[in-house]
């Protein structure tokens, strides 16, 4: 059953109920409650067939040749795991973050490579579900569902990633158009996108708050003067397509502005209150791989006449590795469920982000610990996670940045209860 008809019959259930249908995420959390619904049950059921029976028996043919997945994505996009947050409006699912992120854990326990290159097209997506007029919905989300096309989202460049003020790409207003000069880099689905959100600054006076400076754009990746950069290889998911992205005097309309000119770093950055979260849940599905793989393997494996899992030593990891998960998930829940109620989840979203690198490398490592000489060896599967693992720290605000939001948050609301 394809996500859609899922969600068709779900949504269907909950129209004939006194209640208004809210998005699955919500209709689950009503009160304080770990319960799934039915439908969610069944989008859990459905991705993780996928990602074990689709994606799982592939990641390390992707890992090792780097060859972007196309086939597979073409599956997941027929069965509707791409784009699910688009708008019902706009022919999409209309997914909510919390559903999203029960998702995008269930792919990246397969594969985060291929999981990040269907959740780069939700990070690409995102300024233009949260500024973009309805006739750009139309136009760039709508042909997302009906043909399986990638979009990107670039910001970073060569000489700015946290920093994301100090970008240097510039667009300039000339008549309707704008003449956009810049180069982005680490520009994720890069390659085989068919447009481009580009964040550009648009004032140059370096006195120009950066809330003001910057516009941020829809960029078709056919445009003129646009040049995609080698296919980047990286430590870990390698089968995510990562390239840096130049463009020279491409002309932009100005109706791909989004928002209004100088919104585009609110807009950049508001993105991520919803795209954390999912990132998270990447982070906790590998996790859980690592932790999956480890326990099976300390149950088969002897040394000193005992099964490895009977050293107190090994076993002691597994419950670290367990708690680690276990605490992530529930913070990355909290910061999906807090945005789909409509409120602020900066705090919760870089909380979880940051929580989830720092799991996933844990587990990581620790999973290559328990195997042991075989833990470093490309046979079994820990080493890739253990690559693949270490992006989480650093995409998407790395970990330092998200410790520099979460204790700014702290600080805002300590000084507002002090009242200065
Ligand atoms: C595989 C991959 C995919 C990516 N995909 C995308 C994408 O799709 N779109 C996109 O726009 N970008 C993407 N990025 C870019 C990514 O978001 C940046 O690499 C990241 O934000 C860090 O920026 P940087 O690499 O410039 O490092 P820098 O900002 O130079 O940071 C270097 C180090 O300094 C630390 N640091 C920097 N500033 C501070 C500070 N103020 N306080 C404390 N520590 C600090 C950082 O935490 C880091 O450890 C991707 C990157 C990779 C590697």
């Amino acid at each position: 059953m394809k996500l859609s008809q899922i969600a068709r019959v779900g949504l269907r259930a909950m129209s004939t109920s006194a209640k208004p249908a809210p998005s699955a995420g919500v209709a689950s959390t009503q009160g304080y409650n770990f319960t799934l619904t039915e439908e969610q049950k069944e989008f859990q059921q459905m991705a993780r067939k996928f990602a074990r029976e689709e994606i799982l028996p592939k990641a390390a043919y992707h890992d090792k040749t780097g060859e972007y997945p196309a086939e597979i994505l073409d599956k997941a996009w027929n069965l509707g795991l791409l784009n699910t947050h688009i708008p019902a409006e706009y022919g999409g699912l209309g997914l909510g973050t919390f559903d999203g992120c029960m998702l995008a854990e269930e792919l990246a326990y397969a594969c985060t490579g291929i999981a990040t290159a269907i959740e780069a097209n939700t990070l690409g997506e995102m300024p233009v579900i949260l500024a973009g007029t309805d006739a750009q919905k139309k136009k760039y989300l709508g042909r997302m569902l009906e043909e399986r096309l990638m979009c990107a989202y670039g910001v970073t460049e060569p000489g700015a990633g946290s920093d994301v003020a100090g970008i240097k790409t510039r667009a300039v207003k000339k008549g309707d158009e704008y003449i956009l000069n810049g180069q982005k880099m680490w520009i994720t689905n890069g390659g085989v996108a068919n447009w481009y959100f580009v964040l550009a600054r648009t004032d140059n006076d370096p006195k120009c708050p950066a809330g003001k400076a910057f516009t941020g754009f829809i960029v078709d990746a056919d445009s003129p003067g646009v040049t995609k950069g080698r296919k980047e290889i990286n430590m870990g998911q390698r089968a995510s397509d990562t390239r840096g992205i130049t463009f020279e005097d491409v002309v932009v309309p100005a109706e791909n502005v989004l928002g209004q000119e100088g919104m585009g770093f609110k807009i950049a950055m508001g993105a991520f209150d919803k795209t954390r979260p999912p990132v998270a849940a990447g982070a906790v599905g590998l996790a859980q791989r690592c932790l999956d793989e480890a326990t099976k393997y300390s149950m088969e494996r002897k040394t000193m006449g005992k099964y490895i899992c009977e050293h107190q030593a090994v076993a002691f990891m597994l419950a670290d590795m367990a708690i680690g998960i276990e605490s992530t998930r529930l913070v990355m829940q909290r910061s999906a469920w807090e945005v789909d109620q409509g409120r602020r989840n900066t705090y919760y979203a870089s909380i979880g982000k940051c929580l989830g690198g720092d799991v996933a490398n844990k587990c990581a490592t620790d999973a290559v610990q328990i195997f042991g000489g075989n833990g470093f060896n490309t046979e079994y599967p820990v080493e890739k996670l253990m690559r693949d693992a270490k992006i989480y720290q650093i995409y998407e605000g790395t970990a330092q940045i998200q410790r520099m939001i979460v204790s700014r948050e702290i600080l805002a609301t300590a000084k507002q209860m002090a009242g200065y």
